[in-house]
């Protein structure tokens, strides 16, 4: 086992097009990577499909009914008011810049993460191992670093108080916190530094000064824009985020030299599905389907009589109900099942999730514990129309179809955060708009169940082990066992 692990998560990497870009000769640090090393082009990441959620996974090693980052935009039942953790510009100023940015900056990692479960970075201080921390979005670990707020952002109540952080031992975020000496490409017209050069710069600022620590995590933004746009088969983000890794490379006497004292993985976060060009088509206005009912604007938040709060994450959506007389579930789950570009339509009733779908017929009924175990070694007890979640049971095992992993990822963001909601995942094709949403049209969007959203490639030099599921999940345990390996190995040695 080599000395490190530098862990590359580049937003939107999906397979088809990584192998479309290497085979067009526009990759060579990808192909390079993917030659020396083992490629999974199949790993399943959290639901929904968001960075914040998938990152929060990755971290913890937990789905969000643990970690508590249920997505991009939820209603946070105790204080009435939608978390946004930027959408969209003009969506942060509706809901108050200055909040939005405080739950973005500060409340993210030190409030809604669950203190319950350590992140990597923690449990490597505990044992006594340095991690670093580039860009991540969540990067929650022991050592307090201070946070450089822009002047002008000090002036306001909730940022006097919150001039520190807790990150990983080694600290990069965006134009806030960083390690290497320069400013470049980190500044705030630069989106705050959070785009994939100041990563890079930053990564090559470790290894040339030789302070990479036994764990390292590298955050590289950019891609995710360009497929939004562009559709899934894009290569030109591959190839441009391809250059930057060769810069990386480079940095050692040769590209073989890279690998003989590190174990590189690098992964996507989340896949894309293609959106119509038909703009109709396309968009759910989910404003316009839950008519009469009244949706919370966000400028004035919840009112007395708002009766519905939705909060849209691009091919997901959870819908809150704020009475349940006026407004139940089960009517809305049923005005939405007669839209057939909504595949996956979900919510609970005790403990029991019902799923019901646009597209297809019947009900399904599901809890955690029971006589079946899936393809994970999870137990369940399964009742109902398996179709509507594309499953297969044969002699009591869970196969999945359509939807990977479908049971522990719904069931986990139906019991990510409090309140009464239902969850909707739209089919390939389509995304949900509400009030101020960004659209994709023509383009590619994710967020939602569905296997275009829901996998990643990894691939992993350095190492013959593999994780004991491909999932999102299961990698934390298992990154903390190859640099304990290592430790096992040193101790020997020394000895
Ligand atoms: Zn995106």
């Amino acid at each position: 086992m080599p000395k490190r692990i530098i862990l590359l998560i580049i937003d939107s990497l999906m397979y088809p097009a990584l192998e479309k870009a290497v085979g067009e000769g526009t990759a060579p640090a990808f192909q390079f990577f993917m030659e020396k090393g083992a490629v999974y082009p199949n790993v399943v990441t959290s639901f929904p499909t968001m960075s914040v959620t998938v990152d929060s996974s990755l971290l913890t090693g937990v789905y969000a009914d643990v970690h508590r980052v249920p997505g991009l935009v939820w209603f946070h039942d105790e204080e009435k008011r939608l978390i946004n953790y930027g959408s969209h510009v003009r969506e942060l100023w509706k809901l108050g810049l200055l909040r939005a940015i405080d739950d973005m900056l500060y409340r993210l990692n030190n409030e809604h993460l669950s203190q319950s479960i350590a992140t990597i970075h923690e449990e490597l201080a505990a044992k006594g191992k340095e991690s670093a921390s580039i860009n991540v979005l969540l990067y929650r670990g022991n050592t307090d670093h201070p946070l450089r707020l822009p002047a002008l952002l000090t002036l306001f109540k909730p940022f006097r108080t919150r001039r520190k952080t807790q990150g990983a031992r080694l600290f990069t975020y965006g134009s806030f916190a960083r390690i290497g000496p320069s400013k470049q490409n980190g500044h705030f017209w630069q989106r705050y530094g959070f785009n994939n050069r100041f990563s890079v710069q930053e990564l090559i600022h470790l290894i040339r000064t030789d302070r990479l620590p036994p764990f390292t995590i590298v955050y590289f933004p950019d891609m995710d824009k360009m497929v939004h746009k562009h559709g899934p088969m894009d290569t030109k983000g591959i190839a441009q985020t391809d250059k930057q890794l060769q810069a990386i490379l480079n940095c050692y006497p040769s590209w073989e030299e890279a690998l003989r004292d590190q174990c590189w993985m690098i992964i996507g976060d989340n896949g894309q599905a293609p959106i119509r060009a038909d703009r109709n088509k396309a968009l759910i206005d989910l404003r316009r389907l839950l008519q009469p009912h009244k949706v919370m604007a966000l400028k004035r938040g919840v009112q007395n009589d708002d009766e519905l709060v939705l909060a849209v994450n691009e091919r997901m959506a959870f819908i809150y109900t704020l009475d349940p007389q006026r407004a139940p579930l089960v009517k809305l789950a049923e005005v939405l099942q007669q839209d057939d570009r909504i595949d996956v339509i979900a919510w609970l009733e005790g403990n029991i999730a019902h799923v019901i779908s646009g597209v297809r017929g019947g009900k399904l009924m599901f809890r955690p514990g029971g006589a079946q175990i899936d393809e994970y070694e999870q137990r369940w007890d399964v009742q109902g129309e398996l179709g509507v979640l594309d499953l297969t049971i044969s002699s009591g095992r869970i196969s999945y179809g359509d939807y990977p992993d479908a049971l522990a990822r719904l069931y986990s963001s139906l019991t990510s955060h409090r309140g009464a909601f239902l969850i909707a995942s739209a089919a390939p094709g389509f995304e949900f708009i509400g009030e101020g949403s960004p659209t994709h049209v023509g383009g590619a969007s994710h967020g939602a169940l569905h296997r275009h959203d829901s996998l990643i490639p990894m691939i992993v030099t350095g190492t013959n082990s593999a994780p004991k599921h491909l999932r999102v999940i299961d990698l934390k345990e298992w990154i903390l066992s190859l640099l304990e390996e290592e430790s096992d190995e040193t101790r020997r040695s020394n000895g």
